[in-house]
C-alpha cells in the first residue's frame, strides 16, 4: 500500500513528495530491520513524542538539530514558536 505509493504518483509527483515518500519508504525499512525508533546517527531512541510528531524522522532531536544548524537551517520544531 504505502510501498506503492511512489509507483502509483509516477514521475508526476513534486520534489517535496518525493522526498517525503523516500523518508517513509527509508522508516518503512527500518520497521522491516527492528531498527524503526531508533536514531540512524547515534542509535539511541527517537523517543515516542518526537515519533508521533515526525513518524518517518531518522534522527533524534539532538542530531537532528546538529543536522540542521550544520545546514544553517532552523530546526522543524521552532517553527511554531517563531
Ligand atoms: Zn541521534
Amino acid at each position: 500500500m504505502l510501498r506503492d505509493s511512489r509507483r502509483s504518483l509516477g514521475s508526476n509527483a513534486s520534489p517535496a513528495v518525493r522526498l517525503e515518500l523516500d523518508a517513509i519508504e527509508a522508516a518503512l525499512n527500518r520497521v522491516d530491520a527492528g531498527s524503526y525508533g531508533l536514531c540512524v546517527a547515534c542509535g539511541r531512541d527517537i523517543g515516542p513524542e518526537r515519533l508521533a510528531f515526525l513518524p518517518a524522522t531518522p534522527h533524534c532531536l539532538g542530531c537532528a538539530a546538529e543536522i540542521a544548524h550544520a545546514r544553517g537551517s532552523r530546526p522543524p520544531w521552532s517553527w511554531a514558536t517563531c
